[in-house]
């Protein structure tokens, strides 16, 4: 069916632009027949290879791969100890789970709000819901760039409370000039196909503490260790393993690591790529009326995941849903990331409540996520400013 654009005429794109993709070519092709011919298709050689080397790109001592991303937040939760009774503070800005991983262990996700410009958890609202019982923090680098790490690592050590960076968006993103990684007790890096890099599903944690280290190997794999000197009792046989800690199968294959290790080699690239975009989206976007920018922070290097635009409602004659339908028919993909979490039915069947998050709650009214990925032409980038252009234009009040 032929779309028709909100004057009547053709839409701005003819083919349908989506907000995110994975870039392949034949180099991660062969990587991954490669694999496949081997013998090994899991626990095998290239897990441990591509753990080392996204440990050595963000600047971490260890690193543990798992199926995908969530399985890691689960893992990050279930090694640093939450359980029922405990408190975790979340950011009310993300994907639901960056809180899913609390509600698993037990534990009670407390959200916390956004700053009002960076779109990022902030800082004074962690510290308003610290309670008796907290025992984290996740915070979430949205967009790419990163959040404040030396406040946040200060009211946690004040607090005695864990870190977990949920960086899904963030891989090879810097503050202060060091990439995110190695910076709290545990860090998460997704490897879905809209992430920086893909190994289709995966994701990883790393962090420069043995003992969670130790722990997430475990845990990832049954709770069982088959290392010898970790044995809580005498060995039996060369055949013997212990199961010590309830653990779960969150393993990843070495086809999706032959993929992964092809992949990091063009972070670097790919995140050149994103910055270009970006830049050309804040040059001409700043120009149109009724657009607010995220504010990108000095001391950070974003990632660049994803771009948003906040509407200044005021000056339209209709809501953020109209204007997301009329740029879907300039087949430009635009999405909207995220719904507060605790406002879909699950959270609020637990008790969560409209209001709770209000900057977040308004973000979520006003803004709409532009496509931004890696694979798009220059061509595809003035499309999505001029379909924009001519749905704002459109739509402006007197
Ligand atoms: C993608 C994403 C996740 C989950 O990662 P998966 O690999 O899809 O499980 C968690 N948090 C955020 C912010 C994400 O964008």
């Amino acid at each position: 069916m032929r779309k028709l654009s909100i004057n009547g005429g053709e839409p701005t794109r003819e083919i349908f632009l989506p907000y995110g993709k994975q870039k392949i070519d034949e180099e991660d092709i062969e990587e991954v027949i490669k694999v496949l011919k081997g013998n090994f298709l899991t626990t095998g050689p290239k897990v441990e290879k591509f753990e080392k080397a996204v440990a050595k790109y963000v600047g971490a001592k260890y690193g543990v791969a798992v199926c995908n991303g969530t399985a890691g937040l689960h893992m990050a939760c279930a090694v640093c100890g939450f359980k029922k009774g405990d408190e975790v503070i979340v950011s009310a800005m993300t994907f639901v789970a960056s809180s899913n991983c609390v509600l698993y262990t037990g534990a009670t996700p407390v959200f916390a709000d956004i700053d009002e410009d960076t779109y990022l958890i902030d800082v004074e609202d962690i510290k308003r819901k610290i309670t008796k019982k907290t025992k984290g923090i996740i915070c979430v680098d949205y967009t790419g760039q990163p959040v404040n790490i030396n406040a946040i690592n200060e009211i946690a050590k004040e607090n005695n409370l864990y870190v977990i960076e949920d960086s899904a968006h963030s891989l090879g993103a810097e503050y202060k000039g060091v990439k995110v990684g190695g910076l709290v007790d545990c860090t998460m890096f997704s490897f879905h196909p809209v992430k920086p890099i893909t190994t289709g599903e995966g994701g990883i944690i790393t962090t420069n503490d043995y003992e969670l280290y130790k722990k997430m190997k475990m845990f990832r794999s049954h709770g069982v260790t088959k290392e010898e000197d970790e044995f809580l009792e005498e060995k039996e046989g060369l055949w013997s393993y212990e199961q010590q800690t309830l653990g779960y199968n969150y393993r990843i294959t070495d086809i999706q690591c032959g993929l992964g290790i092809s992949q990091l080699k063009k972070i670097d690239k790919f995140i050149e790529r994103r910055i270009e975009i970006s830049n050309t989206y804040e040059e001409e976007l700043k120009k149109i009326d009724g657009i607010k920018l995220q504010k990108q922070k000095g001391d950070v290097k974003s990632g660049r995941h994803i771009f948003i635009i906040r509407l200044q409602l005021n000056k339209f004659k209709v809501d953020k849903k109209t204007i997301f339908e009329s740029l879907i028919k300039e087949n430009i993909g635009v999405n909207v990331h995220y719904r507060p979490v605790y406002l879909n039915p699950y959270y609020k069947q637990l008790g969560y409540k409209k209001g709770m998050c209000p900057k977040s709650e308004k973000l979520y009214d006003e803004m709409i996520t532009i496509p931004l990925h890696v694979g798009m032409e220059n061509k595809d980038v003035l499309d999505v400013i001029n379909g924009l252009k001519k749905v704002l234009e459109f739509y402006y009040r007197g």
